[in-house]
């Protein structure tokens, strides 16, 4: 049932689009805007684990996503010559994964989140926010479009360029911290290596991944760069750039690959970085996702936090009815502690994941992931 409140939300990705289901649940007339033309597509799997799990089950999306998980078994490591350094089995082949090893598409995931909200909930795409006006009894936004309309709270979903961010928090640069790393992706509409298989290329500083799944292969490329490279995040050409003069020259089936990416629709680029924020929201405007307390792509959580973070805003606006101001306080306080976490072990242990800075770290790296697997496999011909 209504309970009379309009709110908006800004960016119709995982954190939109779970804000959105959260608050029309409470009884909020939800408006979503998205400056794309439609959802945007692309992108790594997505993992569903811990507290995500049961968020995706009171969300009533479990089963879906359990039915559509991907398998991966296998990562290997190779060297420039194509040869297998280092590997870890996950499991052999053509076992399914355990029920709680749950990894989907991107695209997957975020069309099961609109099926969810799309006939409840009203849609306004290739539009933004372009200013916020707050009055005691409500918040006036003014849209690229020209329209000017009141709500009574408004969501900042719109990703680590948050719009929202930036007109009521303050300048990106306040509250990103960078990485010292960027990172593509590009997905084919083909097997590249056997499905269900992930591989991995490094150079110190640079890495290539391959991850292969129904017929589709994740092509990523990543870099170190201690300095942030000037490039406009509108620009797709100038990305594909960047990407092209990063890795020309470069061993092991790269130049393959470039030409892959070349020939693709499909692209993504970003730096690595963090969000930090004092607080996650002022007056009667909240954020929600990468745009209040990102991650970076190296954490591999970035559609659970979105998920986990629109629940916890959900629970605390059911926990203060009526009151706003406590309900996001409350939001701050419950999930911070989680958010610090996972983003202090990033920092310590995914960027050198993905992209170890030395021959010794690769090595190591490589070493560790089999040995991992070696210990697993003889615990359990033990067991
Ligand atoms: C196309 C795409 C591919 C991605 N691929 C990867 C990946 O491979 N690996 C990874 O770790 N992360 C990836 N991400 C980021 C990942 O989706 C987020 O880290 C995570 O899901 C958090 O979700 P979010 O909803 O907070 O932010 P995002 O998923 O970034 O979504 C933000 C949404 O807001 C919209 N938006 C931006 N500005 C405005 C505005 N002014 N007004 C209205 N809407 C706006 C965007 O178009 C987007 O739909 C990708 C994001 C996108 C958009």
């Amino acid at each position: 049932m209504s309970n009379g409140m309009k709110v908006l939300v800004s960016g119709a990705s995982f954190a939109g689009l779970s804000t959105a289901y959260w608050l029309k649940r409470l009884g909020y007339d939800v408006t979503v805007v998205e400056t794309a033309k439609g959802l945007r597509t692309g992108g790594t799997a997505v993992n569903i684990e811990g507290r995500t799990v049961s968020v995706a089950e009171r969300m009533g999306i479990l089963e879906q996503i359990r039915s559509k998980r991907l398998n991966l078994e296998r990562w290997e490591y190779k060297n420039a010559a194509d040869v297998t350094e280092g590997s870890m089995v996950l499991r052999p082949e053509g076992a399914l994964p355990p029920e709680d090893d749950l990894e989907v598409e991107r695209n997957t995931l975020l069309g099961l989140l609109f099926e969810l909200v799309k006939d409840d909930v009203e849609f306004v795409f290739d539009d933004s926010i372009t200013a916020l006006s707050e009055r005691p009894e409500n918040i006036e936004a003014t849209f690229r479009s020209g329209a000017r309309r009141s709500f009574a709270l408004v969501f900042g979903c719109d990703g680590l360029r948050s719009t929202v961010r930036s007109l009521w928090f303050g300048k990106e640069a306040e509250y990103t911290h960078f990485l010292e790393q960027y990172f593509s992706i590009t997905i084919v509409d083909k097997s590249l290596i056997r499905p269900n298989t992930a591989q991995m290329f490094n150079v110190p500083g640079k890495g290539v991944m391959l991850n292969a799944y129904k017929d589709k292969t994740d092509i990523v490329f990543c870099f170190v760069s201690e300095k942030e490279i000037p490039y406009d995040y509108r620009n797709e050409a100038e990305q594909r750039r960047i990407i092209s003069e990063q890795f020309a020259g470069l061993g092991w089936r790269t130049a393959e690959l470039l030409q892959e990416i070349a020939g693709s629709g499909s692209f993504y680029f970003d730096k690595l970085c963090q969000v930090k924020m004092p607080s996650w929201s002022r007056g009667r405007v909240a954020l929600v996702g990468d745009a209040a307390y990102c991650a970076s792509p190296a954490a591999g959580k970035g559609g659970s936090l979105a998920l986990d973070g629109a629940a916890a805003l959900a629970d605390a606006l059911q926990k203060y009815p009526g009151n706003f101001e406590l309900a996001f306080q409350a939001y701050d306080a419950t999930f911070r502690p989680f958010i610090e976490e996972v983003q202090a072990e990033t920092v310590r242990f995914g960027l050198e994941g993905l992209c170890p800075r030395t021959e010794e770290a690769i090595r190591k790296r490589n070493a560790f992931e089999s040995d991992l697997f070696e210990r697993r496999a003889t615990d359990d011909a033990r067991a």
